[in-house]
């Protein structure tokens, strides 16, 4: 098998040869960001959206900007054409962790670690198809702040996935403290009214997702009603559908979540012409 190349630090080295020291503080103690990327023929989507979430995030944990952040689109130019993912749909997980602050090093700077992969289209299809979630049985805090940034302390939602997983579900979806509906563990949840869209609120605890923001753009340019507001569990009885967000899925139906099913061909058309938005703004 081919050996992939990865950028860490200033250098694109093959990856089984890439390190982190031992003592790098995203390592210790998750104390670092990341950000999931789609590459659509060789184009970052949302790229500036992307960046600008990871600085925010940055300024958040008052994190050192690494130095070659600002050449983030070269260097995964040069990383697709180098893994031969230039013209395929790849996947681009970005890295910065604070490092080593305690190193005698006066130049050490955050670390930042690029990759690109292919992505995996069968398991995306098959999540377009239609998904089953589960509600997870332990509660979120709001004020929480580290549910508003990507960071490398993504143990709970990992937890989250596996504990649906296990009951053989596709998603697990947090609820806050006051029992509403937040997000799922790589996903945010939009729900279908009447043709409407409805989906939880940032100030439930919950990232703020590229896609969801895209979805909300696009729905208001498409005259599709939209609203942000707390929503809970029995609101899943009043609706005709629902559907996952995330970069690599785009939208994913819900054919079931917790005990309320979905006809996923109810609210085909809803979400058929949010997908087309994603193919206008690729120009595809
Ligand atoms: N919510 C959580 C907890 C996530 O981990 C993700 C993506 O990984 C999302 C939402 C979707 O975010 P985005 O649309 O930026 O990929």
């Amino acid at each position: 098998m081919d050996t992939k190349t990865i950028y860490i630090n200033g250098r694109f080295i093959p990856e089984n040869e890439a390190a982190i020291s031992p003592l790098d503080t995203g390592f210790l103690f998750g104390d670092g960001l990341f950000e999931t990327i789609r590459t659509y023929h060789g184009h970052p989507f949302q790229i500036d959206d992307h960046l600008a979430r990871l600085r925010q995030g940055l300024q958040k944990l008052a994190l050192p900007e690494p130095q070659n952040l600002k050449q983030c689109p070269a260097i995964i130019a040069e990383l697709l054409g180098a893994n031969q993912l230039s013209q395929k749909p790849g996947v681009i997980k970005l890295v910065v962790s604070r490092g080593n602050p305690e190193t005698d090093n006066p130049n050490h700077t955050s670390t930042l670690m690029i990759r690109a992969t292919a992505l995996d289209v069968e398991s995306i299809k098959c999540r377009q198809q239609g998904m089953r979630a589960l509600i997870l049985p332990w509660r979120r805090d709001r004020h929480n702040l580290l549910l508003a940034i990507k960071s490398l302390n993504y143990l709970e939602n990992r937890y989250g996935l596996q504990v649906a997983q296990r009951k053989g579900f596709d998603e697990g979806i947090f609820l806050n403290l006051e029992g509403e509906l937040c997000e799922g563990s790589f996903s945010n949840l939009f729900l279908i009214r009447d043709n409407r869209l409805l989906t939880p609120p940032l100030t439930a605890g919950l990232l703020p997702g590229i896609t969801r923001e895209f979805i909300l753009k696009s729905a208001n340019q498409l005259n599709i009603g939209c609203r942000e507001m707390p929503l809970y569990p029995k609101d899943l009885r009043e609706c005709d559908g629902a559907f996952l967000t995330s970069s690599l899925m785009e939208i994913a139906p819900l054919i079931e979540l917790d005990e309320y099913k979905f006809d996923v061909d109810q609210t085909a058309q809803t979400r058929n012409l949010l997908q087309e938005a994603f193919r206008k703004a690729l120009k595809i």
